[in-house]
């Protein structure tokens, strides 16, 4: 039997943006935070690096907007880039109340101010300003935001519920556009159960499985992209999919990223037959930026049709190797390749997804009583190639914005009557799951061929002609059999990947990290690319 919910506030996604929301609602409030899987699931976890924040004294707000709008290819809005940083430091000092273990360093800094905490510094970034838990930083934030909703009685968290779609009063055919909440899947009970909301929030990540290659874990999906699609909001800059070059090629290996560091200590990377190729590309060499990295090996893998290329540090010593990188090298060993005396297969990977649904300050969609915020959303602070270290802050900022303004709207939205509940009449268990499971390759593999790190008009095209094709079998699909998440996720992932195309087919011009060969050069007038679903033919 399906059930019926009521919470003061829905938040879809138990990631760095959900969680520092839920903890910023006062305590009288009902609250459910919901994650497809366990709670741990999201990309949050996986974070390494840190979150970048003006903490230094020698740092300076106006540096850190200076260097995320120069990393941002001219696309970035400055309003949002200097809202987010100017909130940094109180977004750290909350994550220090919670208890966040930041490593500590109290010489580091070079300066006097008393300021505790070690600040390292990452490509794009003018100063120290990354301030991390040792190399694991996202599973200390996450471990320590859990910690404190788990203390917290009117924080229900909900493991394995996969929300299917948006409650809207425009799809219950009544007057008004607000959001009631959502059509949530039980992965314990297979029902889909109803629940109904005061405020609804949009804290489901990124997109990065579009690709067949992606650092990603399993649930970046697009799922809220895809909801609020649906829902009727708008998208924004989808075109921009940000790749790291050297993910860990090996059947059992799925998201495994080898360091930038090991290209810092002079790995070369190297073709099958042992020659190099990235003097060809940029005078740089290996070191040469992220994206132009990528882009070189994207390259060469398509021009020789071979499945990956190898970076190879064998001209180290081994115990040199062991001591710098011994998670590399402990997890390669694990999969049989001995790094001090065998190069890395590598490919470049999918690894975040600038665009997303369009919000302004607030974390407010089009749609009223929706919130999305976190990977999912779309603020103006990436542009067109994201900073490192810029998206968990982007995750604390907006978490705790959206807070604030659901706290000054609760006197004027009550709880929504009773909400018609999921109507499984008409479906059947599916016979056919093979179609869900070719689907899926299908369509990372041709967004990966075809939508990937450099394009071309007739990839698009050709892209396009498939994902339409796969929209309209999955639709069928949709329609007759019972949902499963595998279902729920390939519906949401055909949609984003449609979404990706147009975004891309639209910029006529290649910018930060939307590179097409057919337009080689930027326009000199920058455009996010802004898609409307009430305009559009889905
Ligand atoms: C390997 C790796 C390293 C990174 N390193 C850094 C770094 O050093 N610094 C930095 O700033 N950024 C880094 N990033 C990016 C950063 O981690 C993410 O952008 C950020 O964690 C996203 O947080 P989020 O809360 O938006 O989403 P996530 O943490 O991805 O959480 C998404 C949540 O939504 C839930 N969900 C999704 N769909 C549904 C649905 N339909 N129903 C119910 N629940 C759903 C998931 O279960 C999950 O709980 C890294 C990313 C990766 C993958």
């Amino acid at each position: 039997m399906s059930q019926q919910f009521q919470h003061d506030v829905l938040v879809i996604g138990s990631g760095a943006a959900g969680l520092s929301l839920a903890l910023n609602l006062p305590a009288h409030l009902r609250v459910a935070v919901l994650s497809k899987g366990e709670l741990a699931n999201g990309s949050t976890f996986w974070a390494q690096g840190g979150v970048a924040a003006v903490l230094d004294d020698t740092d300076t707000v106006q540096s850190h907007v200076e260097d995320t709008l120069n990393a941002g290819g001219g696309l970035c809005h400055e309003d949002a880039v200097r809202f987010t940083v100017e909130h940094s430091r109180e977004a750290i000092e909350w994550l220090i109340e919670q208890g966040v273990p930041f490593t500590r360093d109290e010489q580091a800094n070079g300066d006097d101010s008393g300021f505790e905490f070690h600040l390292t510094r990452e490509g794009g970034h003018s100063h120290r300003r990354i301030i991390h838990a040792a190399d694991a930083t996202g599973a200390a934030i996450f471990t320590a935001l859990l910690e404190q909703a788990r203390r917290r009685p009117n924080i229900e968290l909900l493991e394995q519920r996969v929300a299917v779609d948006l409650i809207t009063e425009r799809r219950l055919g009544l007057n008004g556009q607000r959001c009631l909440g959502a059509y949530v899947l039980d992965r314990n009970s297979g029902e889909v159960d109803t629940f109904g909301a005061r405020f609804t929030v949009l804290a489901t990540g990124g997109a990065a499985k579009v690709y067949l290659y992606t650092s990603n874990p399993d649930g970046a999906c697009g799922d809220g992209i895809a909801m609020a699609w649906r829902a009727g909001c708008r998208v924004a800059n989808l075109e921009f999919n940000q790749f790291h070059p050297t993910c860990l090629y090996h059947p059992q290996a799925k998201s495994f990223l080898i360091t930038e560091a090991l290209r810092g200590e002079g790995a070369l990377l190297r073709l099958p037959n042992g020659e190099r190729f990235m003097p060809r590309f940029d005078e740089r060499e290996e070191l040469a930026p992220r994206d132009i990295v990528a882009r070189a090996i994207d390259h060469e893998m398509k021009r020789l049709g071979i499945d990956c290329v190898y970076l190879d540090i064998t001209h180290k010593p081994a115990e040199f190797i062991k001591t710098h990188f011994p998670t590399v090298y402990e997890r390669c060993l694990g999969f049989g390749i001995d790094i001090t005396r065998q190069p890395i297969p590598v490919v470049p990977a999918a690894h975040y997804t600038c665009g997303g649904v369009m919000v302004d300050e607030q974390g407010h969609t089009d749609v009223p009583g929706l919130y999305a915020i976190g990977e999912t959303s779309f603020t103006g602070l990436h542009g067109a190639n994201r900073m490192a270290s810029n998206s968990l802050l982007e995750c604390f900022v907006y978490g705790r914005a959206a807070a604030a303004d659901i706290i000054a709207q609760l006197q004027q939205i009550g709880m929504p009557s009773t909400l018609p509940c999921w109507d499984a009449s008409q479906v059947t268990d599916s016979d056919e799951d093979v179609i869900i499971a070719h689907n899926w390759d299908e369509l990372r593999r041709f967004m990966w061929d075809y939508v990937g790190i450099v394009r071309t008009s007739k990839r698009l095209q050709r892209a396009a002609h498939r994902v339409r094709m796969l929209l309209d079998e999955i639709d069928e699909f949709y329609s007759n059999y019972k949902v499963s998440r595998d279902l729920i996720e390939l519906r949401n992932l055909a949609l984003v990947a449609e979404l990706m195309i147009r975004s891309a087919m639209q910029r006529k011009e290649s910018r930060g990290l939307h590179y097409t060969l057919d337009y080689p050069q930027p326009l000199s007038d920058a455009r996010d690319t802004v898609l409307d679903p009430t305009v559009s033919r889905h």
